[in-house]
């Protein structure tokens, strides 16, 4: 059978339109599904630090992203207990500067600028049911339209970047590489009328088993996330009976030795706060015979790392640019399949067992709050510490710096 695209990618917000644009750039043929309609929100809370700023300016976005009614955000606050590690944002790229753009703006915008991309077709509304085989190549899909017809499409390559829940993925039978439970709840609430903090801050504050993340999105209102452990039932049923109670009670009575509670009390919440009880960090084969998967639904993990928007973009550009080097159309799929797994590797796999950590949610040790206040005392280890969460260093250069700082002391 003739195929009717190059390539069809079920998925249309960061990684499949980023993946479209980057393909159609390159002359591809793609057809673009989602069977939401945009604009649409999503499960996320939306944050992202200056590396993704990056990437969004790269893609041509930016300029329009910032548009829309949001705060800069130049400094990142961490508080361990009553630990503070706080400074600048280290730049990735010649940008100094993170976002919290709503899903509704950031997803729209970035399909808006798909549409307007040459060589790509975009269908909202279209569900993605099956995928179909010639032998043991994937060579098409099919779903239903908005008007309930039942259509298939054929393509040289069927992608997945279907999210979380990937359904792509089930029917190609992707294989399971690496599985870490996560043992918290996340719930999140929009609210207006909170102040800032002396300046706009990405802020992270943890006491024992409890965290709660604040920084401001579009609007002047601020996003704020709590996450506890999942063994605690007594406060999830709390946040399933009454979540608006719960989130003011978690996030007033936790954190005494901050500014929270003072923040918090003339806010409004401004619309009904959503949660995820426990979740995988995961990893999948990301490239087969004619099918390939993208952003969550090859990998996924911690979301307070505030990374999944940036690997999804980054991730679908990296596919891009395996394709586009492995002789497309006359693709050798097992060499291609291999450079795209190492590749992906390389760029993510460090932050993902961070993100496996972070899901732990373990209560600060005596040596680890020993650490905190030694990295707070020094401003060139409060600079790599803050480098690992923006991708600006490795781990690996924040623990060397931290050795040139005990060999200086000792
Ligand atoms: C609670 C929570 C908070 C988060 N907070 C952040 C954050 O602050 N910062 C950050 O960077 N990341 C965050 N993330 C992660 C981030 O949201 C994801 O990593 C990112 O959205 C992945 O993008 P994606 O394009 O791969 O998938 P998604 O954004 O999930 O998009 C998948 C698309 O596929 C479509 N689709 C699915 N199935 C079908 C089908 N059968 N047919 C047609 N279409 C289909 C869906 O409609 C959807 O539009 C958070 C995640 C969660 C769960």
């Amino acid at each position: 059978m003739i195929p009717n695209y190059d390539v069809i990618i079920t998925g249309a917000r960061c990684a499949g339109a980023t993946l479209a644009i980057s393909l159609a750039e390159a002359g591809f043929q793609v057809l673009l599904l989602d069977r939401a309609v945009f604009p649409s929100d999503t499960l996320s809370t939306n944050t992202f630090f200056n590396n993704t700023t990056a990437l969004l300016r790269e893609i041509g976005v930016l300029d329009q992203l910032l548009e829309t009614h949001v705060t800069p955000v130049k400094i990142i606050k961490f508080q361990f207990e009553d630990t503070v590690i706080e400074g600048p944002i280290p730049k990735v790229a010649g940008e100094d500067t993170a976002y919290s753009i709503r899903r509704t703006y950031l997803d729209d915008i970035l399909l808006q600028h798909a549409k307007s991309t040459e060589n790509i077709t975009v269908i909202e509304g279209f569900r993605v049911t099956d995928v179909l085989y010639d032998k043991d190549l994937v060579s098409g899909i099919r779903g239903e339209n908005r008007s309930k017809q039942k259509l298939e499409y054929r393509a040289r390559l069927i992608v997945g970047a279907d999210g979380r829940n990937s359904l792509v993925r089930k029917l190609v039978n992707s294989q399971l590489k690496i599985k870490s439970p996560s043992t918290v709840a996340v719930y999140y609430g929009y609210f207006s009328g909170i102040p800032h903090d002396s300046e706009p801050k990405f802020e992270v504050y943890k006491r024992k088993d409890k965290m709660a993340i604040f920084f401001p999105t579009n609007h002047n209102q601020y996003a704020a996330v709590v996450n506890f452990p999942l063994e605690n039932k007594s406060l999830l049923e709390n946040f399933k009976e009454a979540p608006e109670n719960s989130l003011r009670q978690f996030l007033m009575g936790n954190f005494p030795n901050t500014s929270i509670a003072d923040r918090m009390k003339d806010s409004t919440l401004t619309e009904s706060i959503k949660g995820l009880i426990g979740y995988e960090n995961y990893w999948y084969q990301g490239m087969g015979k004619g099918w390939a998967l993208a952003g969550d639904a090859v990998c996924f993990k911690d979301p307070a790392m505030a990374q999944g928007i940036h690997d999804a973009i980054r991730g679908a550009q990296i596919l891009a640019d395996t394709l586009i080097k492995n002789n497309w159309p006359a693709i050798q799929w097992e060499k291609a399949a291999e450079e795209y797994q190492q590749s992906l590797e390389k760029e993510f796999m460090v932050r993902f067992y961070m993100g496996c950590e972070l899901s732990k949610n373990e209560p600060i040790t005596v040596q680890q709050d020993a650490v905190n206040k030694m990295i707070a005392a020094h401003p060139s280890a409060v600079e790599k510490f803050l480098g690992i969460y923006n991708y600006a260093n490795e781990p690996s250069d924040f623990e060397k710096e931290l050795g040139r700082i005990i060999d200086s002391i000792s």
